[in-house]
């Protein structure tokens, strides 16, 4: 009887109950295939840093005393995909019973049943072990109304005890303390730059060249940055809390010119792959304030985005999938330009957010949702496109998390499931968050013209074309009103501006 567990490169959960001993009639499975390379073109850091987190997970394994097989993606053995890997395995082994943790993205849920149930092997499934809310009682959450946000995000503060007063109020007063999270970064206070490693990931990289993987991006392989094991992703976590936590909330929605990544965690990887759990990241920042190291506004916005939105952008692609997958509420048709994969465009604010994604495989979340998403919103890129960038471009790209935020609350698909409006933003808004403008090619006050940031107009064209549809949203009365200010001349100007632009997406 051998009963073989397999593990995904998105499963490095050494906490998980699988392992709390060692036995000799289970052998643990881990492959790198060309299905999971290649259903999307990735960024090369973000192949690089899967295979590297996997390899160094499977070596944790076997030196804990557990049996593992590790199928490397040159192995002349592998097949490439899981079920004909399966195959061979369960031939060579001798193999009884397979189990294996519920898959993340649907995808990959769909087709390790179908692997797993055409071996004709008795099977089970089990949790991951990973988030808060089980999938099951999420669906049965999120499928016949998915609540707003903010009432999830309280209710979750309730149920697991978080920044709460003994009668169960906000600690504070309040719930929420986005308001004060919207600060500009004048350069002080300075932010520290991410404890990145060095590792030297040369000889993976060439495997995986000589392997036939398409990539994006640098893989930075001499110097890798990203952490790789538990043991350095907690090490990035204490950083974090000590060094860039104080500051996170006030300068949340900054963008700079002069850093990359300002007082954001860094901790998206870690998490999605399963090195470090939600509810010891959101501890380390309870603890820091209970410590009186931050205060309740930075502390409640970090716990926010994990307790809060992480769990909801779950629920909603869990209740939601497959359907949701192809929304496209507005009708956006247009390809993306081809500076998304090159950078190579005037506008100095994209110019920063895409050089750098190509250059790390990071973005923040407000150059995500305000400069790329904003962008390809605006001039109505099809969400297919927009998705399979955002899938393939940030090393924490797992379809769960990427879908929702990209298809729903950057692009406005789902027709408000995830957002009750566009999350739309002109030049002012770029500009009162950034240092950006100040050395483009465009001029951010200028609506129409020459050098007239390309915002401006696609923002009105954007509201102008969608009024059937977003005309009546309460929270949209303002934008429509002003626009119903304008004087007519200005009006036409701007839209044929926009039209202009909207040709050309390319030269821009
Ligand atoms: C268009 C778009 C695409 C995105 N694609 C992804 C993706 O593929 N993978 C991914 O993990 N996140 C995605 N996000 C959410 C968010 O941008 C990233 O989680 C964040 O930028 C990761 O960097 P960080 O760890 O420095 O985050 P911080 O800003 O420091 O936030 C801390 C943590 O909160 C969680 N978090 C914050 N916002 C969200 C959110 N909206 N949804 C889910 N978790 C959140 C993340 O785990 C993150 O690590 C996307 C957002 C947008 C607008
Ligand atoms: S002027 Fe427009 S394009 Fe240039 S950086 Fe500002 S918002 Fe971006």
């Amino acid at each position: 009887m051998t009963c073989l567990r397999l593990i995904l490169g998105d499963q490095l959960n050494v906490r998980h109950s699988w392992l709390r001993e060692v036995r000799g009639d289970v052998l643990y499975v881990l492959m790198e295939v060309r299905s999971e390379t290649d259903y999307v073109c990735h960024h090369a850091q973000k192949v690089l840093a899967v295979f590297a987190a996997m390899r160094g997970f499977a070596q944790a394994l076997a030196q804990a005393g557990h049996r593992v097989e590790y199928v490397r993606i040159g192995d002349a053995r592998n097949r490439q995909d899981f079920a004909a890997n399966l195959d061979w395995l369960i031939a060579t082994f001798g193999i009884t019973r397979l189990e294996r943790m519920q898959a993340d993205e649907w995808r990959l849920e769909r087709l390790l049943v179908a692997a797993f149930d055409r071996c004709g092997l008795p099977q089970a499934v089990v949790s991951a072990e990973h988030f808060l809310l089980e999938r099951a009682e999420l669906i049965n959450r999120f499928q016949k109304k998915v609540p707003r946000m903010e009432f999830f995000y309280r209710q979750m503060r309730r149920r697991y005890q978080i920044l709460l007063e003994p009668d169960g109020e906000p600690l504070g007063g309040r719930w929420n303390y986005d308001g004060e999270n919207r600060e500009k970064w004048p350069g002080d206070p300075p932010a520290p730059d991410w404890p990145w490693q060095k590792h030297d990931l040369r000889a993976l990289w060439q495997e995986i060249v000589d392997a036939g993987v398409q990539t994006m991006g640098e893989p930075a392989a001499a110097a890798f940055a990203w952490p790789l094991s538990r043991r350095e992703a907690t090490t990035w976590l204490a950083d974090f809390v000590v060094r860039r936590l104080p500051h996170f909330g006030r300068f949340q929605d900054a963008m700079s010119m002069r850093s990359q990544t300002l007082f954001h965690a860094g901790l998206s990887f870690a998490l999605n792959t399963k090195m470090l759990h939600p509810r010891e990241v959101i501890a380390a920042a309870v603890t820091a304030f209970a410590n009186g190291d931050v205060s309740l506004a930075a502390c409640e916005g970090f716990v926010r985005q994990i307790l809060g939105w992480r769990e909801f952008i779950r629920g909603i692609y869990w209740a939601r999938m497959p359907a949701y997958g192809s929304l496209n509420t507005l009708d956006a048709r247009r390809p993306l330009p081809a500076w998304f994969w090159t950078g190579d465009t005037k506008l100095a604010c994209l110019r920063a957010a895409i050089g750098q994604s190509l250059e790390s495989g990071y973005a923040h979340h407000i150059q995500r949702l305000m400069l790329t998403g904003n962008f390809a919103l605006l001039a109505g890129c099809h969400p297919d496109a927009v998705d399979r960038w955002y899938l393939g471009i940030y090393v924490d790209a797992f379809e769960w998390v990427q879908l929702p935020n990209t298809r729903g609350m950057s692009q406005f698909a789902d027709g408000g499931i995830v957002g009750s409006k566009p999350y739309a933003g002109s030049a002012a808004y770029i500009h009162r968050q950034s240092d950006y403008c100040n050395g483009c090619h465009y001029r951010h006050a200028l609506r129409h013209g020459e050098r007239a940031c390309p915002f401006n107009s696609l923002y009105w064209h954007f509201h102008v074309r969608h009024e059937p549809l977003l005309g009546r949203n309460p929270r949209l009365g303002m934008t429509y009103r002003s626009w119903l200010k304008m004087a007519a001349d200005e009006r036409a100007a701007t839209l044929a501006q926009a039209e202009h632009y909207l040709a050309q997406l390319d030269a821009l």
